[in-house]
């Protein structure tokens, strides 16, 4: 295998407290070396000045489609979208086609994800049998067949006992179980946030309690079982941020969360035009809840920032906004979403933004990914801050040209993205 040695980039790396340039040198697929000072003779020498290098992102959430709807994404697909944006790992969800409720389709993901080689991919499980929130999955066998954690994610688990019997499973099994908080009966037929856009636009809407109580309702049912490990996804809401605060604040362990890098930077507003792009569960809120994810992700009751990559066909977006399918693509641009929306912001600083990518999501997943220490995976991203660049959706590597960001302007692109210590991504190009 050779070698690389990257020079004088700015390395951030928050898990070691790195943030200033120095040299990396990467050998055998592993971080070798970091340091000021490296003379060690490589291959390949990279001239990185003027870029700034992390950890490769971990994206604790994306839906890849494959087995099941390859027209809309497929496992290689996701994975070259997710180089283009420097994420290295990504976590995907089990609403496949069929769902990843048993053994077969675990293994399957896991060894289409070796074949091709361009990220490392953690496969969940179903907490259901057919994700129909009734009977209970295999978990232990699900965790066996390479499963990182549990979830129904796409839909909620109404009913509390089984919930409750899940979270016990995960408990003794130590398994991370995330959930997908939704109140059926609230939400009912809405296609929307629930306000003054939806009204406006004669859409159904969803209020923000149909969330909000479903978190309440998780963390209790969490702690209940014992604190096991529950991470709530995509959260969206005022108030689940002050539900999973207040937890926190009470000692609850093992309790983390997520917020999905369109739920902190667009509001409902960007449903006007019947844009179906903005179509997407949880749906974009107003600006008092968007402020008041903004206020998690700064005091830290956000644990990691996703994209909720949903990719779809056009036709499955261009109809009736009520008929649309949700969600919208992000792995291509979640890193300069952060960038722009909270860093360029002033909200926070950007190493705060990364350790949200890199090191806590891999905390969270019990993974030993995230960091640049010598002996780690040389799992590396490089990006420059200082390129502006308008998002075309329509350009880019996943299937699906749905994304929420289309037209508008964000800061900080990726450049090259390093994958065990082969270059996997450069300048446009996945090379394999
Ligand atoms: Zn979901």
């Amino acid at each position: 295998m050779t070698s690389i040695l990257i020079k004088n980039a700015h390395v951030i790396d928050p898990f070691n407290k790195i943030n200033g340039k120095c040299h990396i040198f990467i050998q055998n697929g592993k971080i070798a070396a970091v340091g000021k000072d490296i003379s060690n003779k490589a291959d390949q020498e990279i001239d990185a000045r003027g870029l700034t290098l992390t950890p490769g992102l971990i994206d604790m959430q994306v839906h890849f489609r494959e087995p099941g709807r390859e027209d809309k994404e497929t496992i290689e697909t996701g994975a070259q979208a997710c180089l283009a944006g420097g994420i290295t790992s990504a976590v995907a969800m089990p609403n496949t086609t069929p769902a990843a409720d048993n053994q077969t389709v675990i293994e399957f993901m896991v060894n289409r994800a070796a074949e091709i080689d361009l990220i490392n991919l953690y496969p969940t499980g179903a907490i259901t049998k057919g994700q129909d929130g009734a009977q209970l999955s295999e978990i232990n066998e699900l965790k066996n067949a390479g499963a990182i954690a549990i979830t129904d994610d796409g839909y909620d688990v109404q009913d509390e006992g089984v919930l409750r019997r899940a979270l016990e499973y995960a408990k003794t099994t130590n398994m991370l179980l995330m959930s997908h908080c939704e109140t059926n009966s609230l939400t009912g037929d809405g296609v929307m946030h629930e306000g003054w856009v939806s009204t406006q636009l004669g859409l159904a809407g969803t209020p923000a309690e149909s969330e909000t109580l479903a978190v309440h309702k998780n963390i209790m049912l969490a702690n209940m079982a014992g604190d096991a490990r529950l991470h709530l996804l995509h959260n969206s809401t005022a108030g689940a941020i002050t539900a999973i605060r207040a937890a926190k604040k009470l000692g609850q362990k093992n309790l983390t969360a997520e917020v999905s890098v369109q739920h902190f930077s667009l509001t409902d507003e960007e449903c006007f035009g019947y844009n179906t792009n903005a179509k997407m569960y949880p749906p974009l809120r107003s600006k008092e809840h968007v402020d008041a994810i903004i206020a998690g992700i700064k005091d830290g009751t956000v644990d990691a920032l996703t994209t909720d990559h949903a990719p779809h066909t056009l036709s499955d977006k261009q109809k009736p906004f009520a008929d649309a399918a949700m969600g919208s693509t992000g792995v291509e641009t979640s890193f300069a979403v952060m960038n722009t929306y909270l860093v360029e912001a002033g909200h926070i600083d950007l190493n705060h933004g990364i350790s949200l990518m890199t090191n806590k999501p891999a905390e969270i997943l019990g993974i030993d990914k995230g960091t640049l220490s010598v002996g780690a995976d040389a799992d590396i991203a490089l990006f420059n801050l200082n390129h502006k660049w308008a998002v075309d959706g329509t350009k880019g590597f996943s299937k699906g040209h749905n994304c929420v960001f289309n037209g508008k302007e964000l800061t900080g692109k990726c450049v090259m993205t390093i994958h065990n210590g082969a270059i996997k991504y450069r300048d446009g190009e996945i090379l394999v």
